[in-house]
């Protein structure tokens, strides 16, 4: 019982969380919920008295409201006649109309301002969570938590709008049966209630299962995205079939949900019709039995009992769509928290200022699951200005130095300074605007060459744009094309070479005048041509922005005014190339030997 208890709290503290800025809305279209139930059921009653009048030999209507009705008439001094009494009703019913009319559309508005509200929040936290975070996320997620789960969430709120209008119908009607007989509302009191809490395991079951669904449709989302990133793999792993098999596991189970849960929802519905037809029966033996038989009171009790069980259908259905859609809901929320716990700090408040030197002091760092350091104590500096390389063998940690340099993560212990100030009181807009990045991931949007270099930037011009393509050799490659700058890429850049995207990425970067450029194995899946055309595009650089080149291949860093030798998180060398070939013991005179031999 006590879970019971927590689990409608927690159900309550979610709606709160959710939907709690909207309570001015939810209080006004309460209030005209019930307004346009009361109006419904006024204007049902005065068919009672309407009766009196077409037919004389009926026992007069003694009931609540039809006395009610007679006075308002009398204190407003209009006739009590069959016309006046019918324009009343219609009045009744058309005031009532407007009331629902604008209870729905209030609803109805507040469900959209929600979702592009959440969409929006959403979106903004993740893009603003901080790299270890986002690196653990799962492609396709935020897919579906920004589509379906959302969608889901927020046609939560339309049918908790239409559970507030079904809830001011059914009291509205239960009064108005009242108002005719107390027994028979005591009855239906009793049989509506316990038709309901019959029905309540079902209600739970449809719960379990929803959240069974969006769990089993997110992992379908990332199973999909990851496959159509690889595709080119899957492909020539010729492994389609086995892709799909696991697709169609997901498929069958989301069928077999679908089918339980729509099994769940006709049982209940099938259920309670027969047990209001039967009731129905009962309460005219009741009346019929009375001594002062009133047909219209009759007939306006079998038509309210009728409503209210229609309507105690409709809330079931309600409290089965709403339980279906909590973990949607659930889902979203704590997408968000967890963006939001994870977003990015950035405490910096100086200007990028960088005269002398970009240093590591005793940088210690280690990945959250490791318990190994990835980096110990690793010193080194970087000249305005100077070219370096930095090389080593695979996983010696040389990305994790240019993720440190990014302020994608930060040191566990030790420092970075830029001319002497700790990196992180520069402000990250400033910081990252001034360190150009590029690695062997190319990212280019499905966009035309143009847009691909500004990259959502409106402060760089066409004059820059066409100084960067010419720095990066591709400025006449781009002038070739039948469009130019207005050259459609295609999806990931399909339609141009390795190279040449490449090379527009790096006029991406440049046009951003960046004073320290970072290149992670940025021409390691290239071939020679295309290296030969990135290396020359660098070495323009020279002297003009520092520069810290990560490959692999020797023939990238060999002309760079010094290395750095990073092996098993630290660096075992450090010189300029002709320094550390003159030491046959250097990992770099070995290497190069063995590359060049
Ligand atoms: P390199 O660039 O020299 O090949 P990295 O800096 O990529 O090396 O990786 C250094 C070590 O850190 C490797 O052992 C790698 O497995 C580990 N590593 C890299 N990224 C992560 C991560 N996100 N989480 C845990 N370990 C990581």
């Amino acid at each position: 019982m006590s879970t019971k208890f927590s689990e409608n709290l927690t159900r309550l503290n979610l709606f709160r969380r959710a939907f709690g800025e909207y309570k001015s809305e939810i209080i006004l279209l309460t209030f005209l919920s019930f307004l346009s139930g009361f109006l419904e059921s006024v204007g049902i009653s005065a068919i009672i008295p309407l009766f009196s009048f077409v037919s004389k030999d009926q026992a007069p209507s003694s009931d609540f409201i039809s006395r009610a009705i007679e006075k308002f008439f009398f204190y407003a001094h209009l006739e009590y006649t069959l016309t006046s009494l019918l324009i009343f009703i219609i009045l009744l019913f058309l005031v009532k109309a407007a009331a629902l009319f604008l209870a729905t559309y209030l609803a109805t508005r507040t469900t959209v301002a929600f979702e592009t509200k959440t969409r929006n929040e959403l979106f903004s936290e993740t893009l603003k969570a901080d790299w270890p975070y986002l690196s653990e996320q799962k492609v396709g997620y935020l897919d579906q938590v920004l589509t379906n789960d959302i969608d889901q969430s927020s046609k939560l709120l339309t049918y908790i709008s239409s559970s507030i209008i079904v809830l001011a119908n059914l009291i509205a009607y239960g009064l108005l049966v009242v108002n005719i007989s107390w027994v028979v509302a005591l009855l239906t009191l009793i049989l509506g209630g316990a038709v309901l809490l019959a029905l309540k395991p079902l209600f739970n079951k449809n719960t379990e299962i929803s959240e069974e669904k969006s769990r089993i449709y997110k992992e379908l989302a990332h199973h999909a995205n990851e496959n159509v990133l690889g595709m080119k793999f899957v492909k020539s792993a010729f492994v389609e079939e086995r892709v799909l098999e696991k697709s169609r596991e997901y498929f069958e189970k989301i069928k077999k949900l679908n089918l339980r849960v729509s099994a769940l929802r006709n049982a209940t519905t099938v259920l309670i019709q027969p047990i209001g037809l039967i009731f129905v029966i009962t309460i005219f033996a009741f009346f019929y039995k009375m001594t002062v038989f009133n047909f219209a009171s009759f007939a306006v009790i079998v038509y309210a009992i009728n409503k209210i069980f229609a309507l105690i259908q409709q809330a079931q259905s309600n409290i089965h769509t709403i339980n279906g859609q909590i973990p949607y809901l659930a889902s979203v929320l704590k997408y968000k928290n967890e963006a939001k716990k994870h977003e990015e700090r950035d405490l910096g408040t100086a200007s990028f200022y960088f005269q002398n030197k970009l240093e590591f002091n005793n940088v210690i760092f280690f990945y959250k699951y490791r318990e190994q350091n990835v980096l110990w104590d690793v010193t080194f500096s970087l000249t305005k200005g100077e070219m370096a390389g930095l090389i080593g063998p695979s996983g010696a940690g040389k990305t994790t130095v240019v993720d440190l340099i990014l302020r994608l993560y930060s040191p566990r212990n030790g420092e970075i300074l830029l001319d002497g100030k700790n990196i992180t009181d520069v402000r990250m807009a400033d910081w990252r605007k001034n360190i150009g990045y590029v690695s062997q991931d190319i990212f280019l949007l499905n966009d035309t060459i143009e847009n691909n270099i500004k990259f959502y930037s409106d402060d760089v011009t066409k004059d820059n744009m066409a100084h960067a393509a010419k720095m990066a050799n591709i400025y006449d490659f781009i002038e070739s094309l039948p469009n130019k700058f207005d050259t459609v890429v295609g999806e990931r850049g399909i339609l141009l070479s390795g190279g040449q995207r490449q090379r527009i990425i790096l006029a991406r970067v440049l046009a951003r005048h960046p004073q320290i450029l970072v290149l992670d194995e940025a021409t390691s899946a290239l071939d020679d041509e295309s290296e030969i055309l990135i290396q020359k595009a660098i070495e323009g650089l020279r002297g003009k922005i520092t520069v810290l080149a990560i490959a692999h291949r020797l023939s990238t860093v060999k002309a760079s005014d010094k290395l750095i030798v990073l092996d098993e998180g630290k660096i075992i060398e450090e010189g300029s190339p002709e320094e550390l070939l003159k030491n046959k013991d250097s990992y770099f005179f070995k290497v190069y030997n063995l590359r060049t031999t």
